[in-house]
Formats: structure tokens, sequence, C-alpha cells
């Protein structure tokens, strides 16, 4: 998944003809000086730190300086930030606008609904999940003759914009949709979409590009994802590794059964923090470098379940043995094994000998594993 940073948004808003402030990004507070110190950058102007999670008005991530010497100061202070785990490393200048009222815009991919959804809220400026339900207005749109007059008319209303701006919000609909079909994107958010004067202006941009399509876009292949840095080895070791922020780590093969694993894990109240497709692997070597990355993220409990086809019960559970025993002491953790299907008596033979039992019943052995890690977290 492509998530773009508020800057390369705000390009392909300019791109598309969805208004946005002059702006333009640094990497140094030289260069914040500089660049509105020249006039570049419009004074005053808003420092925003260019970072992937949201809250940043809040979290003191966006600032605001009214000299070339506060751009700097305010620029370096937020390139030294830490915000929410993610290191700043560029900062977006813009001219700071006078808002008269914030709204609220998006058209996201809606799985359920098969569907791209308008969303609009005219109680913009605070994260939609905060917005009362009764606020937000959604529209499920057919993507063959894509957004529509009536549809169009339909936020105009919402947002109470008649006249000259209710114009300018239909040409920026007309954009924002040409925007989220032209670049296969499966969100495209501003929030705020700000009413400045006479005139609508995008104030933030979030856009993510659809996975299935980034190959169509080579323009993306420079940047970098949200990986954590154990995610980040695993990728170069072709290693399926994914961190989410509970505290039991899943093993298992296919992505099929992992997925199964880690909703049965929730389902029994328990939180999954790592888990790891060893996918149609049996190359103990490979085997073990997962298995001492999953160490590396330090789960409660770790839940093996293996489902033994073209890749034997025993293969996996030998090169697993011998993982378990490269793990340094600080790093252990409860085993708990679930390993079925091609040669699954030998498989669990060679984990006993190892002193990890095999529950057979996947309730069970899910049950065993959320209780190893403490219950609920
Ligand atoms: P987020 O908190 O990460 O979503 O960052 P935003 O880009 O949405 O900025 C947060 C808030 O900063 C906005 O809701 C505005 O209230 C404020 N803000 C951003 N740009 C400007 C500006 O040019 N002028 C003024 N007055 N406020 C701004
Ligand atoms: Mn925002």
């Amino acid at each position: 998944m492509v998530k773009l940073a508020e800057w390369r948004g705000k390009a392909l808003f300019r791109k598309y003809g969805i208004p946005v402030p002059a702006g333009q990004v640094v990497r140094s507070p030289e260069e914040a000086e500089q660049l509105t110190g020249s006039g570049s950058v419009p004074l005053p102007c808003v420092v925003k730190a260019q970072v992937l999670s949201g809250g940043r008005g809040k979290g003191g991530a966006v600032r605001f300086a009214s000299s070339a010497k506060e751009a700097r100061e305010a620029t370096a202070a937020i390139l030294g930030l830490d915000f929410k785990g993610e290191k700043v490393r560029e900062v977006l200048l813009e001219g700071k606008v006078a808002i008269a009222r914030e709204l609220y815009l998006s058209i996201a991919l809606d799985r359920s609904l098969r569907l791209p959804v308008l969303i609009a809220s005219a109680q913009g400026g605070v994260e939609i999940e905060s917005v009362a339900d009764g606020a937000i207005d959604h529209q499920g749109i057919d993507p063959f003759p894509g957004l529509t007059g009536y549809e169009r008319r339909r936020v105009a209303r919402t947002f109470g914009l008649t006249g000259a701006l209710a114009q300018e919000l239909d040409s920026l609909l007309r954009a924002l949709w040409a925007l989220y079909e032209g670049e296969d994107a499966e969100l495209v958010e501003i929030n705020p979409l700000a009413i400045v004067g006479d005139h609508l202006v995008a104030l933030d941009s979030k856009v993510i590009i659809e996975d299935d399509a980034v190959f169509r876009h080579p323009e993306y292949a420079e940047i970098q994802d949200d990986r954590t840095p154990l995610e980040e080895i695993a990728r170069e070791k072709e290693i399926a590794f994914v961190q989410l922020d509970g505290n039991i780590g899943v093993i298992a093969n296919g992505a099929g059964l992992t997925m199964a694993t880690l909703d049965v894990l929730m389902e029994l109240g328990g939180k999954p923090g790592v888990f790891l497709d060893l996918g149609g692997t049996d190359d103990p070597k490979k085997v073990t470098e997962a298995f001492l990355l999953m160490a590396e993220a330090h789960p409660r409990a770790v839940f093996l379940n293996i489902f033994g086809g073209v890749t034997r019960c025993d293969t996996v559970a030998t090169g697993l043995v011998a993982a378990m025993r490269q793990v340094p002491e600080s790093n252990r953790f409860p085993l708990v094994a679930r390993i079925r299907g091609n040669n699954e008596k030998e498989g669990i033979e060679i984990l006993r000998a190892a002193g990890v039992t095999s529950i057979a019943d996947l309730r069970a052995s899910a049950e065993a594993v959320v209780a190893a890690a403490g219950g609920r977290p």
C-alpha cells in the first residue's frame, strides 16, 4: 500500500486542479529560512511535519511562523520529532491562510459495498471518526458513470454552499473523482477543505494508492513504506513478517491460514502482535531466520499453526526445532503448537521431543496461547 505524504498528495491535487496553498517541502532548517526569506514561500507560513499519521495539528507537528527566522526554528523543532513512532524527515512550508470554515471531503473504496464512497461533512478539521454519524453524508458511487451532477449537488447541500462557492465545489469534486480514478487511489481525503475568502482550498491531503495498481506507478518506487525495522530486515530476506500492536506471535503457513489464525485469536480476546507466514518454504535456514526475527519482536507467547501440505509437517517441525535452539535465552517465549496434515505424526513427535505439545483442536490451541500470553492484554 502506498500512502502518500501530504506534499505528494498536494502535488497530485495541483495536477488535477484542486486548489492548494503555495508551498514547498524542505529537509533542513536552512532551506526553510532561505525559501521564506526569498519569498518563495509566503509569510506568515504553516510548518507541517510530513508523517503518515494524522492528528499532527493536536500533536504539535503543525506550527506557524511569521518570519524566516521563525520558519527555520519551527522546521528545526519539527525535524527533530519522533511523531507516533515515525521520524520526521520532511517538512512542508505553506503560506498561511485565514480559514472561515473547515469541511471534510473524501472518496474511499468501501470493500463491503464494493464501491467507491463519496464522504462529506460540514464538520471538517477534526478526525472524521470523532464526528457524529448523522453529520456525515455517504454516497456510493457507480464507477462507470463516475460522479454525477446530482451527487455533486448533494455535497453542496451538505456543506450549505450556494452560488459561486457551489460552482467551485462542483469543479473540485470532478477533479477529485478524476484523481481517484486516474491515479488508482483507494483513498483521497481532504481534511480540512477550507473556505478561505470566496474560495475553497485543500489544506491537507491524504492519498493512498491501491496496492494492486502500484505496478502502474513507477513514480512511487522510491517511497519508503512505513515498515518497522524488523519488517525491513524481513523484507530483505524475503520473509513475510508483519508487526501489529498486540503481544501474541503467530507462525503459520499460507496467507489464508495465517489470516484465519489471527481472526480466531482476536475472537478469543487475544491480540496478535506479529505474524509470520512461512508460505511454502521448508528451507530450514529460512525457517530459522524467520523464527529468530519473531523472537526479536519479544512476543509474550507464540502460536505455531501449521498445515502440512506440499511442505510436510516433519520438515517444518525439524526446521522449527533447529530454530528454537538458536533463540537466545533472553528472547525465549512460551510456544503453543498445532500441526496438522501430511506426516503429522512425525511432526508432532519431533516437536514433543523438543518439549512442545501439539494441540489438534484449533479453538483449544488458540485458547491455550491466549492464556499463555496472559489473557486479554
Ligand atoms: P492533521 O492534524 O495531521 O490532519 O493536519 P492538518 O493539515 O489537517 O492541519 C491541522 C489544522 O491546522 C487544520 O485543521 C487547521 O485548523 C490548521 N491549519 C492548517 N493550515 C492552516 C492555515 O493555513 N491557516 C490556519 N489558520 N490554520 C491552518
Ligand atoms: Mn488533516
